[in-house]
């Protein structure tokens, strides 16, 4: 058996080796790859370069490069284990891949720039890690999630499953709109609530609920109801908007302010044993007025006392629309933007219709300037029970 050295020696005669100068002209040209463990890589990092420890070359490279003859160059702390990471490649069927003599060691020394990686803190890394695992996520998109803003509208039935994900997953700000105090007939369906807090202040019960699941999450509480005077305000402050209103008067509003102010909205609603979800996108086609282009009349819509729903409906809903507004945060994924997503409970079936954007939208039609769309009040009215 040849020594380490000894094989070294012969595996440094049979890889192409790159300088670092040579590097740094072909920077955002080529695939770099850090090797190195966690420790090395959280210490400072060249540019661009995607970290994938040595433990794990083999199961993830194809996920960063595809393309086995792509231009590849491969980097350690010293130069010495990026040549057996180069004939792991090798062996996988990569055929382009250049070592960087000296490493990230000599790339510093040269003076060359590198960056810090975003980091977590330690009782981050351990809330996280099932997120960071994931490399689509890892920990940038982790760090991306806590620097997102999304607002829930409506403490109920779908903002409750939909906010207490969120704040697991740890987006950072979560807004919370409810202007109702917790009924007991709200606990068969909102579980952010709790026998314990009868006659409380759903925004309250809701911050109590998402601080207790994970303290990095800043609660925004707004104890209200959005109108065409606060909603601009309200809702302008975040990224991502998640529509679990119970009334039309909501919607329409919420889709107008939407379209003002250029962010998707996550728009779901439940009936009885079904439920609906779709994206509209922050550019803002197909929109709510795409679908329906103004208010049913008050007498066509079911009135809040009869309409009942499966408790567990909008937990399903809400959960999905967790997911959607994740996707957003990191640009993960298709979103359901142009689709609408129906789930009949009873059948256990989902079903989904292609939504088209109307060019006659009041709202996103051909011609309309979005930043004067007016913002109405409907008067409001009930379109089922109240989520
Ligand atoms: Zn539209």
């Amino acid at each position: 058996m040849p020594s380490y050295d000894a094989l070294l020696r012969e595996l440094r005669s049979q890889t192409p080796e790159v300088d670092v100068q040579g590097l740094s002209t072909q920077l955002g040209k080529v695939a770099v790859i850090d090797c190195r463990e966690a420790d090395e890589h959280t210490q400072g990092a060249i540019p661009g370069a995607v970290w994938i420890p040595r433990g794990f070359l083999e199961a993830r490279i194809e996920k960063t490069v595809n393309d086995r003859g792509a231009p590849i160059i491969i980097y350690c702390a010293s130069g010495n284990r990026s040549l057996f990471a180069q004939r792991t490649l090798a062996e996988l069927g990569y055929t382009n891949v250049k070592s960087l003599a000296g490493g990230f060691t000599a790339w510093k020394r040269a003076g060359l720039a590198w960056e810090m990686p975003p980091s977590l803190r330690p009782d981050q890394e351990t809330r996280y890690s099932r997120h960071t695992l994931l490399p689509e996520v890892g920990v940038a998109g982790q760090q991306k999630l806590l620097a997102a803003k999304v607002v829930c509208i409506g403490a109920g039935g779908l903002g409750s499953p939909s906010s207490m994900y969120l704040a697991a997953a740890g987006i950072g700000t979560l807004g919370m709109i409810d202007d109702d105090v917790v009924d007991a007939s709200n606990l068969q369906r909102q579980i952010l609530h709790g026998t314990d807090r009868l006659a409380t202040n759903k925004v309250d019960s809701a911050e109590r609920t998402l601080k207790n699941l994970n303290p990095d999450v800043r609660v925004e509480k707004h104890r209200t109801r959005i109108t065409s005077q606060n909603a601009i305000d309200l809702l302008g402050r975040y990224d991502v908007i998640i529509d679990g209103a119970d009334n039309f008067a909501t919607r329409y509003l919420v889709n107008d302010v939407a379209l003002k102010l250029g962010k998707p909205v996550i728009h779901a609603s439940i009936f009885r044993f079904e439920g609906q979800i779709t994206v509209f996108p922050g550019n803002g086609s197909p929109c709510y007025r795409c679908l329906y282009p103004q208010p049913p009349p008050p007498e066509d819509a079911p009135s809040c006392a009869e309409g009942g729903v499966l408790g567990v409906l909008p937990g399903i809903m809400g959960v999905l629309q967790a997911t959607e507004a994740i996707k957003l945060v990191l640009g993960l994924g298709d979103s359901l933007a142009g689709r609408l997503l129906v789930y009949d409970a009873l059948k256990t079936r989902f079903r989904e219709l292609k939504l088209r954007r109307d060019p006659k939208c009041p709202t996103c039609g051909d011609g309309v300037d979005r930043s004067a769309i007016e913002l109405v009040d409907y008067e409001q009215f009930c379109a089922g029970p109240r989520h």
